[in-house]
């Protein structure tokens, strides 16, 4: 037997929980597949910067591991360590399979249904939408949101052009000795003095350590070498291994996130901060923005892929653009990066943690010159002409 939905919504990550959640709100038909059971392990971080923490729906209790007010970064390599403190959590600890179950349920408790294990195998327009073969039957609907991440099936299935670019990460869980433990527990470690262009970090949860490494380039080689380089210059070579998995991230938008009554959203359309990799942020904010284009289209598929593409384009893209030539500045020119870093390091980082928190954009940042001039160390050189 065919089950029929206005929206079947494929992923259970953040974006399409989300997605879920607003639709089932809104009163209509919606069904949230994923194809593992949940609770499932993620490859992550499991870091919740502030600017996403406050994506969350009102009232939702985040399964926490640990706040983390204090941010140390390390610019470039050899540069000492800036420590950046805020009032607000910069950074929310969490645990993804624990994070991603509690929004999953969030949905199904406003009134979708919940579909695990369900993987989406085949796709063809049929009916008044889609027809979807799962490995649980058959599925029918007129909106298909693909939330199914950074390798899903629903672009190629729905006949995207494949324009999703992405760089390789490498996330591992340890254990390491009590003393040990209570020097990384009270803070972020961002860590840009990696060999090859990219950051590596620290991330304290509530008994244990999520470390990792990213390289900002497409087909970056010996990433576990580099996580081995990451652990020894932090003195935690030895540590137990608990978990060690990689995966990749989507660096850039792709071209078309919606058409014919597919949109996309999360890690699936590319939606994540090129400069920092984080991508839990915009999967939360354009799940939200996929199920509210359905509900203000009243359903009708054409209507909601309008509106979805002019809420990416009003609110995501056009940070992401800015974001990315930011990004370009620090991978890609590191020589001029580094002369930048060097004469104003610190300055960078408290930026670049107002930017994560949500104090400040991207966008922002270009427009207000008396930042971008304090960044570039214009600004200390002008006062020092006037002092002489
Ligand atoms: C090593 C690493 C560390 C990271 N650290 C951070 C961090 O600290 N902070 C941060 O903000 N971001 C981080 N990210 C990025 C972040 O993990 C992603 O941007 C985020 O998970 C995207 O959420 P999503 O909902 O779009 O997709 P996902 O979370 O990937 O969810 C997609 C879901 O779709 C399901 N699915 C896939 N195919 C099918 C199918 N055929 N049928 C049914 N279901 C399917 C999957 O099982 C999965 O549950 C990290 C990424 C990596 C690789």
């Amino acid at each position: 037997m065919t089950a029929v939905f206005e929206t079947v919504v494929v992923g259970a990550g953040p974006a399409g929980a989300l997605a879920a959640f607003e639709l089932a709100r809104a009163g209509r038909s919606v069904a949230l597949i994923e194809k593992h059971p949940l609770p499932r392990d993620k490859t992550c971080g499991g870091g919740l910067v502030w600017r996403g923490r406050v994506r969350l729906p009102e009232g939702f209790e985040l399964p926490l591991e640990r706040e983390c007010r204090v941010a140390r970064l390390v610019p470039f390599a050899g540069a000492a360590t800036v420590e950046v403190t805020r009032e607000l959590p910069i950074v929310s600890m969490t645990m993804r399979a624990e994070l991603d179950c509690a929004l999953a349920e969030l949905a199904r408790d406003a009134g979708a249904q919940l579909h695990t294990p369900v993987a989406l195998q085949a796709l063809e327009r049929g009916g008044a939408g889609y027809r979807l073969s799962t490995s649980a039957g058959e599925f029918e609907c007129r909106n298909l949101v693909g939330a199914d991440g950074a390798r899903g099936v629903v672009a190629r299935l729905a006949g995207f052009e494949e324009t999703l670019a992405t760089i390789p990460a490498l996330e591992a869980e340890i254990e390491c000795a009590p003393g040990l433990f209570e020097r990384f527990a009270g803070s972020a470690l961002f860590d840009f003095g990696t060999g090859a262009p990219g950051y590596s970090w620290v991330f304290p949860k509530r008994e244990h350590l999520s470390v990792g490494v990213l390289a900002a380039q497409r087909g970056a080689k010996d990433l576990r070498g580099e996580l081995e380089r990451h652990l020894a210059r932090h003195g935690l070579s030895g540590s137990r291994v608990r978990h060690l998995s990689g995966c990749v991230i989507p660096i850039r938008p792709r071209q078309l996130c919606a058409r014919d009554g597919v949109l996309l959203a999360g890690d699936a359309a590319g939606l994540v901060d090129p400069l920092t990799a984080e991508g839990i942020s915009l999967a939360l904010e354009s799940g939200r923005l996929a199920g509210r284009a359905i509900v203000e289209a009243d359903g009708d598929p054409g209507r909601a892929v309008r509106h979805y593409v002019r809420a990416l384009r009003a609110e995501i893209l056009p940070e992401l653009r800015w974001a990315r030539a930011f990004a370009g500045l620090l991978y890609r020119r590191p020589a001029l990066a580094r002369r930048v870093l060097e004469r104003n390091g610190a300055t960078a980082c408290e930026v670049l943690t107002d930017i994560v928190c949500g104090l400040r954009s991207y966008r922002g940042l270009v427009r207000d010159p008396r930042a971008w001039l304090a960044i570039s160390g214009l600004r200390l050189r002008a006062s020092e002409k006037t002092t002489a």
